[in-house]
């Protein structure tokens, strides 16, 4: 196993590859690194009915985002806007970044080079 490392984090902007919302962008609202299981606002929504506890508490519906596999959300570059592969590389001033393939824009810093 791969050190329970996942490509995405919180805040990421994603494309959603399989499942009922194959197509759906979102932003990852939570990370699970260690499950390699993500979080996606406005995916994979499960809906509960709920009834009323008492007269004074309402029923309905609760909707309710599950997590979903890492593996099926793909990063969409802040730059670009598409859903892209990511590379890793070491730029000029040594940090060590995750770059778009697509249009080779810095995504994020992973960690900081000497003279950074
Ligand atoms: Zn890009």
């Amino acid at each position: 196993m791969s050190r329970n490392k996942i490509h995405v984090k919180k805040d990421d902007q994603v494309y959603v590859l399989t499942g009922k919302d194959a197509g759906k962008t979102g932003k990852i609202i939570a990370a699970y690194p260690s499950k390699g299981r993500v979080i996606v606002e406005g995916v994979n929504i499960a809906t509960r009915h709920v009834k009323p506890k008492s007269q004074h508490q309402q029923g309905g519906i609760i909707r309710q985002e599950m997590p979903i596999d890492a593996s099926n959300v793909m990063l969409v570059c802040p730059k670009c806007k598409r859903p892209s592969k990511m590379g890793v590389k070491v730029v000029e001033n040594g940090d060590k970044v995750r770059y778009c393939k697509a249009c080779e824009a810095t995504v994020s810093v992973i960690s900081k080079g000497k003279k950074g």
